[in-house]
């Protein structure tokens, strides 16, 4: 805690701003940062009244729940309508709205097994004490919650528990990071990378950013100084044309990831196409069980599809999501669509960039 506190200091985020203010030199610079967690620090830290007005952030698509398509929603909806099926999940997507404007709240409320967990491997205790049903767990996330479901798929072998399913929706960082910029629209200079994915995932696979694209990417951790660190490496980049991928998070992300978390991943998932909300389908984006495991893989087993569902209307998540849009500019935030009334997933997760800026900035 203490260490986390000194990346808190006035002093240190003075000094970070005045180098940020010189590698800037009046331009300006357009960063996205691609983590919901990030998006909800730069507001709580006060970060965002204190960057030059040259420096745009855009959010990102690393909020898991905001990017679970409204078909995925569609396909747990239909598994929390069926018999001798217990749906175990992470509380923030009880709310998520999908087709009809319809959640797993709504399916609950009607009688539907939904039980929220706080980890993968409560959802084998429920197995264990429910054996004649079978317990879903829906796996959301990206490359750093995957690890654990993964540990919990072994659990689940181990002890040899029959009645337990993944819904595997976790999506990878990297192929959405090429989706942005391959579309011409995209207006991002510089990414500000997740501390937490790259823990698990290093440097190398955003190696991309710089190499094809000539965009800086820079791992940056949550404390005010982590952040502008980051922005002050990205705004040296820019003015030095010379970009890279780089560590600002060294504390906690090691260059080469967690090797270990990895081949627990790919023991259990391989690579597959994934929708996306409001992107659509990237290819090799998303996780998928390996044939071996099938029996735990809930499409498999229980028959799943993602059907072909209308977006929800007037939701601009879409735009939120790949930066094109900042979400008060979304004619329903702050209006039909609060925290309070949903009515996209930007705004249901705590992580949402629509609900931080309802929280956090001036209406
Ligand atoms: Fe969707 Fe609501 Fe955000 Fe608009 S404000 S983009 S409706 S979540």
């Amino acid at each position: 805690m203490q260490l986390e506190q000194a990346f808190q200091d006035p002093q240190l985020c003075r000094s970070l701003l005045d180098r940020l203010n010189r590698a800037l030199d009046g331009r300006s610079m357009r960063f996205m940062e691609v983590c919901g967690t990030h998006t909800v620090a730069i507001f709580q830290s006060g970060l965002r009244s204190l960057l030059p007005d040259t420096v745009a952030h855009l959010s990102g698509p690393g909020c898991p729940v905001c990017v679970t398509h409204d078909a995925e929603v569609a396909a747990f909806l239909d598994l929390a309508g069926r018999d001798n099926v217990i749906i175990a999940t992470f509380g923030d997507l009880l709310r998520v709205p999908g087709p009809g404007g319809r959640s797993l709240k709504h399916a609950q409320a009607q009688g539907a097994r939904v039980e929220i967990v706080y980890s993968p491997l409560d959802a084998l205790t429920l197995a264990a004490n429910n054996p004649g049903d079978i317990v879903v767990f829906l796996g959301i996330g990206f490359e750093t919650t995957a690890p654990t479901v993964a540990a919990t798929l072994l659990t689940a072998r181990q002890r040899k528990l029959e009645n337990f399913c993944v819904l595997s929706l976790h999506k990878l960082v990297p192929p959405a990071l090429r989706t942005l910029l391959d579309d011409s629209q995209c207006a991002v200079e510089a990414f500000l990378l997740p501390g937490h994915v790259s823990t698990i995932l290093g440097l190398e696979p955003y190696g991309f950013l710089a190499k094809d694209y000539h965009v800086p990417g820079v791992v940056g951790g949550f404390q005010p100084a982590d952040i502008l660190l980051a922005l002050c490496m990205m705004a040296e980049q820019i003015r030095d044309n010379a970009p890279a991928v780089v560590n600002a998070y060294p504390r906690a992300v090691g260059d080469a990831g967690n090797p270990r978390a990895r081949a627990l991943l790919e023991q259990f998932f391989m690579p597959a196409d994934a929708l996306w909300r409001g992107i659509g389908s990237i290819p090799q984006s998303g996780l998928t069980l390996r044939p071996e495991y099938e029996d735990m893989n809930a499409m498999v087993r229980l028959d799943l599809t993602l059907p072909d569902v209308p977006p929800l209307p007037g939701c601009r998540c879409g735009d939120v999501l790949k930066g094109r849009m900042a979400p008060p500019d979304c004619p329903l935030f702050g209006k039909k669509c609060t925290p309070a009334t949903p009515v996209g997933p930007c705004m249901v997760s705590t992580e949402g960039s629509c609900a931080a800026y309802f929280k956090y900035s001036e209406r």
